[in-house]
């Protein structure tokens, strides 16, 4: 399908763009890589008249550091992680999942803040960030507020963003030494979605102990029986198969999942599983 007929807008800065949106009531799209954006308009998912074209705004492709958190701009493109062109306060785990989205043409246009406000339950980095417990600095007419990455996206493709707000960038601790970390999805071909996503943060100075499943439910979340159980010292690699499947069971029944099959329900399981291994071997 093609695109219908739109006002295409450049702009000159974040101001200016929330201004420009203003005058339109909220109702204009701003377009970062454009990866979601276009293919939604094609296909009048998504309505609108009026596109602001905000990805050449050097203000959103900004990175610095402060005394623990990194500030990575919304409009640094998955390519630009991959290929190590900013800084990885990780220890390569941004790295690493940047490389695993889509294929290359999409990470070259792409962008983290495109794909945290598409807020896609499957997409790549909002089960990530939430590992790393990111927050979401949101730029709004009047002024800047930071929110909790777990706050930010409320549902199936939802955020709490109001129609002119603009987010304009993601703040990520620097990971101790001590980190360890992994990232797991499951797709069937390369370039598709995740059926099944695991995230594993676990950082001990930083009291970071986080499990994240992603592509499960309509936004990723927090499994809280497997992340305390990561928060102990001792686990024993003699039972540790059998705890994880004891803490899966529980973390995957009482969330509300529509695992609409043992099937799903053995996949999530499968991945988590390999993650946390994967984690911990490091
Ligand atoms: C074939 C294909 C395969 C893909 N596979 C994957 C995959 O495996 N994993 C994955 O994670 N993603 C995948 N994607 C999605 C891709 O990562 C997109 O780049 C991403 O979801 C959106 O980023 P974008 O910069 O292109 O945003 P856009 O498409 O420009 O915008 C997406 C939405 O966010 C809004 N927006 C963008 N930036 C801002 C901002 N700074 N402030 C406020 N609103 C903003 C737009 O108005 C729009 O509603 C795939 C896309 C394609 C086309």
């Amino acid at each position: 399908m093609k695109l219908g007929k739109v006002h295409y807008h450049i702009v000159n800065g974040i101001d200016e763009a929330i201004s420009l949106n203003q005058t339109h009531e909220g109702n204009a799209k701003y377009m970062a890589g454009g990866q979601s954006l276009m293919p939604m308009m094609s296909l009048r998912l998504i309505f609108s008249e009026e596109v602001i074209d905000i990805s050449q705004l050097p203000d959103l492709k900004k990175c610095f550091a402060t005394k623990e958190r990194f500030f990575i701009g919304s409009g640094v493109t998955h390519a630009m992680i991959e290929d190590g062109k900013i800084e990885d306060p990780t220890h390569g785990y941004l790295q690493h999942v940047a490389q695993g989205i889509a294929y290359r043409g999409v990470r070259n246009k792409g962008t983290i803040g495109g794909s945290i406000v598409n807020a896609d339950p499957a997409a790549d980095w909002p089960t990530a960030l939430l590992a790393l417990g990111a927050s979401v600095m949101i730029k709004t007419h009047a002024e800047e507020i930071e929110t909790p990455i777990g706050d930010f996206q409320c549902g199936l493709m939802q955020t709490s963003l109001k129609e002119t707000d603009l987010v304009k960038g993601v703040f990520v601790p620097f990971l101790s030494e001590k980190a360890k970390w992994s990232y797991v999805k499951f797709c069937h071909k390369v370039g598709e979605f995740a059926h099944s996503i695991a995230a594993i943060v676990i950082d001990p100075e930083l009291r970071i102990f986080n499990a994240i499943l992603g592509a499960a439910g309509d936004k990723p979340v927090l499994l809280p029986h497997l992340s305390k159980y990561l928060s102990s010292a001792n686990i024993k690699n003699a039972d540790l198969d059998k705890d994880l499947n004891d803490l899966l069971d529980s973390d995957l029944l009482e969330n509300t999942f529509h695992l609409s099959s043992s099937y799903e329900f053995n996949l999530h399981r499968s991945i988590v599983k390999k993650a946390v291994m994967e984690a911990l071997k490091k």
